[in-house]
């Protein structure tokens, strides 16, 4: 375990515990007080956006609360990103909505618009409009969010980002999560920055917002006893975990310049290696590299790899495997271009962590160059 290089492991950066002792000190340990309140400000502050931002207990919480505050009842069609993880996709069934799956365009990886507007054109055909879309910045790479934005506005559609990958990413100068009428973030283990757990989500408004924390906190109506006229969740974000959110969000920035850092490192090392390639941004697109992912040539190459990797004590993760092909969402209608399908079996993740040392990274090149010539 001790000398393991992981994929994406916690990196502290020393105002965590100051903020988790005052919550202890002033007996904050609760859903609710100043860690909160400043995890939130904080986080309004970097996005810059006013009192929109409800702390939740975890991205797939927010995803879930999106949902329903767009309005998406039981048998409602929900777009959805085909090339994601599986929370992105989950909280569509958990309101008994239908997931219609989008596959990806090469150039970012995620969300085709094309393929969106003849989804959309074809499903209004069969006789219902999807009442929302969930578009995924993936690895930490924008999508095309001024071509999905017009195709959500043309057909009034709400619009629902996934940023749990792609905190400081932005497109055209705008921060990632702030494009739709909802964006959520991610504060899990292994993304850019970790509460140890949590999640985001950001609204169009405050009063949005005030909706969104009351469904967190169990829709409880005003009075003195507990009366409740809706269906509550508990999903509000803890006061101790805030404050590490607080913490590791004043390091944010030199999180995303030393993941950026680790994705040149690995072009440059391997750039003479042909077969392997990676993402570069299209012009105006900012990634905050979250993982750097790597296309091989094949499956078997791929798979050569990464038990290469294995066997050095080094971790590697194959890319996505995209929700139309995942055994729980494949009776689901989707819009198919075999993009993230070749995706899947040909790229690889790299160890990403923004702790990992100079040597740490030289040792994963070192055995891809060798797999390479044994190729
Ligand atoms: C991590 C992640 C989520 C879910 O966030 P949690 O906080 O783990 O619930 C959702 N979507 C994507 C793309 C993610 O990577």
């Amino acid at each position: 375990m001790k000398n393991k290089i992981w994929l994406s492991s916690p990196h502290m950066g020393g105002t965590e515990q100051k903020y988790v002792m005052e919550a202890f000190d002033t007996n904050w340990v609760a859903p609710l007080g100043p860690n909160v309140n400043e995890f939130e400000k904080g986080l309004e502050n970097y996005l810059g956006v006013n009192n929109k931002i409800a702390a939740l207990s975890s991205g797939t919480a927010a995803i879930h609360l999106a949902l329903i505050l767009a309005g998406v009842q039981r048998d409602d069609l929900v777009l959805c990103q085909s090339f994601t993880f599986s929370a992105t996709a989950n909280p569509i069934a958990y309101l008994g909505a239908i997931p219609i799956f989008i596959d990806s365009e090469a150039e970012t990886w995620n969300m085709c618009p094309n393929l969106l507007e003849e989804a959309i054109k074809d499903q209004i055909r069969k006789g219902k409009k999807p009442k929302a879309m969930i578009v995924v910045h993936l690895y930490g790479m924008p999508a095309k969010m001024n071509k999905i934005k017009k195709i959500a506005n043309e057909f009034k559609i709400v619009l629902i980002e996934d940023a749990a990958e792609a905190l400081g990413s932005t497109y055209k100068d705008q921060k990632c999560g702030t494009f739709g009428s909802f964006g959520i973030l991610s504060f899990n283990g292994n993304k850019i920055i970790t509460a140890s757990s949590g999640g985001a989500l950001i609204c169009k408004d405050a009063i949005t917002k005030n909706k969104a924390v009351f469904l967190a906190t169990q829709a409880r109506d005003e009075a003195p006893h507990y009366q409740h006229s809706e269906i509550g969740y508990n999903y509000r974000m803890s006061n101790i975990i805030a404050g590490i959110g607080r913490g590791q969000l004043e390091i944010l920035d030199a999180r995303i310049v030393a993941r950026r850092a680790n994705f040149d490192f690995y072009k440059k090392s391997l750039i003479e290696v042909e077969a392997l390639q990676f993402l570069d941004e299209p012009a105006g697109f900012y990634a905050n590299r979250w993982l750097t992912c790597m296309l091989t040539p094949s499956f078997e190459v791929r798979e050569k790899i990464r038990l290469a990797l294995e066997v050095e004590n080094i971790e590697s993760r194959p890319l996505w495997k995209p929700m139309h092909q995942q055994p729980v969402f494949k009776r689901y209608p989707a819009y198919i271009n075999g993009v993230s399908d070749n995706l899947f079996e040909r790229g690889l993740c790299l160890p990403s962590g923004s702790n990992l040392m100079n040597k740490d990274l030289l040792k994963v090149v070192n055995v891809l160059k060798k797999v390479k010539v044994k190729i």
